[in-house]
């Protein structure tokens, strides 16, 4: 039986993605080679990494405006200290929103200063700070756009005066947001885009070039600037596949035609929290995310009877994080509105038996 995934990252790709990616695994546009045993610098594969790349620029609408896309190694969490690496000359700012905001605190504070400039960890995270503003004195300003652990979303992003880095890891490509307003953003592919493996770093060509210190070249942005992703060997199945994912995104009508999707598949899940007695939501009801929506129940003993319900019903990856508890449904974009019915209707249907 197919089963609901509602994993929260490696998450599920569209079934057609799946259906390529394993086809050119055996054979790669019948060239009679496996897309794992060509040479990246071929010319098959040169063209998969520039489309890939040409569909992220075109999907997040900048293309023509100075950034460069990139599919890096390393997860976003190698992110977190290449941002600090290639951008932190004396002070940082940073928004601490969640377990990995603060993960990428603590790899800033190894090249420089680096200022909260607020936090909700007063609250284990469930909010999203409000009515802060950014200092003008930074050489950047850090947030994370979607909290995947806590379920929290940044719906109003601060305006910046200085350049803005944004990990975008779980929730790029699933709403329609000004993205020229970032400089950098980051995601490990994961989570929206494609198989674990490779990250998509977007990058504003001209934010590089201030730090004085030397950057080892693996590193480096520059060197994946110039060598268009390929400084070293690509993960290319996962550039390859991702690469597929965007495109279904494109054929679907890009990040606002998703958009509206997960808004209905959010809506429903939320509001079966808000109506079911069983039921309390974990995030503020004004930040909660689209993706990830994190919910408990009011008496823990139903937490057998509604496991054993809802893995009958075929659902899978439900369990929250550890650092929250409870349940964790992460409707990520190629998550069928149906497998949210599903989940809801298992909840209602605790709701009718208790
Ligand atoms: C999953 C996640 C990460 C870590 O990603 P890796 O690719 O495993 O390093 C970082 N930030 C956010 C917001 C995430 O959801």
């Amino acid at each position: 039986m197919k089963k609901h995934n509602f994993s929260a990252g490696p998450c599920i790709l569209p079934q057609e993605v799946l259906l390529k990616a394993s086809e050119a695994v055996i054979d790669f546009n019948n060239s009679g080679l496996s897309l794992i045993e060509i040479s990246h610098r071929s010319k098959p594969f040169i063209e998969v990494m520039d489309t890939a790349t040409a569909l992220a620029l075109e999907l997040l609408g900048l293309e023509g405006k100075g950034y460069k896309a990139l599919f890096l190694q390393g997860g976003a969490s190698t992110q977190f200290l290449m941002a600090a690496y290639n951008l932190l000359e004396t002070k940082a700012g940073y928004l601490n929103t969640g377990t990995w905001a603060a993960k990428s605190i603590k790899e800033a504070k190894l090249f420089g200063d680096v200022v909260e400039v607020a936090s909700s960890k007063d609250a284990n995270y469930n909010y999203i700070p409000k009515g802060y503003s950014v200092p003008s004195d930074l050489d950047y300003f850090h947030c994370t756009s979607n909290n995947t652990i806590f379920g929290t979303q940044i719906k109003d992003f601060p305006t910046s005066p200085v350049p803005m880095v944004c990990d975008m890891s779980s929730d790029i490509f699933s709403r329609t947001l000004d993205f020229s307003k970032f400089d950098l953003i980051y995601a490990g592919a994961q989570k929206n885009m494609g198989p674990a493996g490779t990250t998509l770093v977007v990058i504003k060509e001209d934010l590089l070039g201030k730090v004085t210190r030397v950057i080892p070249s693996m590193l480096d942005y520059k060197n994946f600037i110039e060598k268009d992703s390929m400084f070293n060997t690509p993960p290319v199945f996962a550039v390859y596949t991702s690469m597929l994912t965007l495109q279904w995104l494109k054929d679907l009508g890009g990040i606002a035609a998703i958009e509206k999707e997960n808004e209905k598949k959010a809506k429903l899940i939320y509001s079966e929290i808000d109506l079911n007695p069983l039921f309390k939501g974990f995030a503020a009801t004004e930040d909660r995310s689209t993706m990830n929506a994190t919910f408990n129940l009011v008496d823990d003993k139903l937490k057998d009877t509604f496991d054993t319900m809802a893995k009958e019903a075929g659902m899978n990856g439900i369990n929250g994080h550890r650092s929250v508890g409870g349940y964790r449904a992460s409707m990520y974009n190629a998550l069928p509105y149906t497998s949210v019915a599903a989940l809801v209707e298992v909840m209602s249907e605790l709701e009718r038996k208790a």
